[in-house]
């Protein structure tokens, strides 16, 4: 991960002021940019300034080519083109993620696993062999239906379960939801393993949580009943069932 400053500067000068209704356009015309960015994952946590008529965005990017054309969907070239008609576009790289490095450099996975965390600002979609994420704009060629989005619906819900789970008291109903293969939550994140599994041709896994408080561990697959403990774990995994395309740890 790269954190990155982007300069817009407008091709005629603006200042912003409180009833600047023209001007407020163009922050949104680089809000709109910068989203697009973050639905394919290009950008992580990004963050606007405006000083002395210019723009300033600041943002996580998970490698050094990630804004390069060749790693843009179509809808991120047109919305770049529209906006360097108002203003000309820098990029400097600050520096990189000084805390973690999490980008898969495999190149070619064997396979693959849906996972969400409640603070994750980073892609669901990771590497199983060596289980570091993969920006969602490589695999953005792949076109899902459209209830089947990962960043923008599961992984956002999925967050929200979490978190009120984790600050609920590990209440019942949020603890089900990530853990029960046929809740509603894991089953619209296995709806998007099963359309990406079938467009890649690779095996797509989905994370089903669980807290074992009890020391008691699942020894069949929650959802078949067959075998599913690893002889041997898979990075943080020790649960596999290649029937269910389930993973746990
Ligand atoms: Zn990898
Ligand atoms: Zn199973």
């Amino acid at each position: 991960m790269y954190y990155v400053k982007m300069t817009f500067t407008p091709s005629e000068r603006v200042e912003i002021t409180e009833n600047n209704v023209e001007d407020m356009d163009m922050t949104d015309n680089i809000w709109n940019y910068l989203g697009c960015l973050a639905r394919y994952g290009h950008i992580y946590k990004d963050s606007l300034i405006y000083d002395e008529g210019i723009f300033q965005a600041f943002f996580f990017m998970p490698e050094l080519d990630s804004l390069d054309e060749k790693n843009c969907h179509r809808h991120i070239l047109q919305g770049l083109k529209n906006i360097e008609r108002k203003f000309a576009i820098t990029v400097d790289v600050l520096g990189k993620d000084a805390v973690v490095n999490t980008v898969c450099s495999c190149g070619d996975s064997s396979w693959y696993i849906l996972f969400a965390r409640k603070n994750d600002a980073i892609s669901p979609i990771y590497c199983g062999d060596c289980f570091k994420m993969i920006p969602a704009y490589k695999l953005s060629h792949i076109e899902l239906p459209k209830d089947c989005q990962p960043e923008l619906g599961w992984q956002a819900d999925y967050k929200l379960i979490d978190k009120l789970w984790f600050y609920s008291s590990f209440d019942r109903f949020t603890y089900r939801q990530m853990s029960d293969p046929k809740s509603q939550l894991s089953k619209s994140g296995r709806e998007i393993c099963a359309a990406y599994e079938k467009a890649l041709g690779k095996p797509f896994y989905y994370f089903l949580f669980h807290y074992n408080i009890s020391g008691r561990v699942r020894k069949k697959c929650p959802d078949c009943g067959g075998d599913w403990i690893l002889e041997k774990n898979i990075g943080y995994l020790s649960f596999k069932c290649d029937k269910c395309r389930l993973v746990s740890y």
